[in-house]
């Protein structure tokens, strides 16, 4: 991060879900926001995930870091309870989760379960609604919702499968929430990062593949990495970026005008 920026997220309270690890996008978010001068509450999946993420958040001198499974009743509602009693308010989320079966992400769109579609619809784009919901009421002097996407929301992309559509469902999501809470003074995005070598890209079949074909299509011949994310996230975030809604914004070194 160049000095420039130091400070200008200072006062502001923000929300990350999503670091597993220091590859996580969500971490390098996390990174920035917090050396912009941003106070963060961070969530970490359960109990074999805490001692990864813990530290990390602790190293980023979080205020709060608690449990969040999306798929667990409560836990998110328990999230937004420790935020409401530490901070009273909230400025700003990140949402940087992504789930779907194994069996489902690795088949074809026409044979995806009902099961498999539902469970990655519930954690990669519903729970997103349910944070906007539960931020809503903190947010009264506005702020600013944040998603992840992929390009394969907008393209067919060889084997993003059922993520697919879920992400086109998330980017759509995005600008119904920020049709509905512009009013309120609440901003929301979606990030488009190009691929990037993460644990949730693991699960996605040929993913070095797809890296090494980016990489030779975009016009900069190379892919973007997570700070190059988290730089774009701490900007949309921040007061400079305060016309800015409703959009998709891609981090790809271009990719997508090529792909
Ligand atoms: P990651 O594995 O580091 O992060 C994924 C996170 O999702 C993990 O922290 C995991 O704990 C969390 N998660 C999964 N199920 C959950 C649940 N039920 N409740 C709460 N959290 C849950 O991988 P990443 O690549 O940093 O993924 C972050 C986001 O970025 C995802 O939405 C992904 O689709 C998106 N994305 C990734 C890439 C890429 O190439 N890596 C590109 C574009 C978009």
């Amino acid at each position: 991060m160049s000095d420039e920026n130091a400070g200008a997220l200072a006062g502001k309270k923000g929300l990350v879900v999503g670091i597993a690890n220091e590859s996580s996008i969500a971490y390098a978010c996390a990174r920035d926001f917090a050396a912009q001068g941003a106070a963060l509450a961070v969530t970490y999946l359960n109990d074999k995930a805490e001692p990864h993420v813990r530290p990390l958040a602790e190293g980023l001198g979080a205020d709060i870091i608690v449990p969040c499974d999306v798929r667990e009743p409560g836990q998110l509602e328990a999230v937004y309870e420790a935020i409401e009693q530490r901070w009273g308010r909230l400025d700003f989320l990140l949402h940087a989760i992504a789930f779907a079966p194994r069996e489902d992400l690795h088949g074809r769109v026409v044979d995806a379960s009902r099961e498999g579609f539902l469970t990655a619809m519930d954690v990669s784009c519903h729970s997103f609604i349910r944070m906007a919901r539960l931020a809503e009421p903190l947010m009264s002097e506005g702020g600013c919702l944040m998603t992840v996407s992929f390009y394969g929301a907008e393209k067919v992309v060889a084997n993003y499968n059922l993520m697919g559509p879920v992400k086109a469902a998330l980017e759509s999501t995005v600008k119904y929430l920020a049709a509905e809470l512009g009013p309120r003074g609440i901003r929301v995005h979606a990030l488009s990062p190009g691929p990037l070598k993460t644990r949730a890209a693991s699960g996605i079949a040929r993913f070095d593949e797809l890296m090494e074909q980016a990489a030779e299509r975009a016009p900069r011949h190379q892919l973007a990495d997570i700070s190059d994310v988290g730089a774009t996230a701490a900007f949309l975030v921040g007061d400079r970026a305060r016309s800015l809604t409703g959009n998709v914004t891609y981090v790809d070194c271009g990719y997508h005008i090529v792909g």
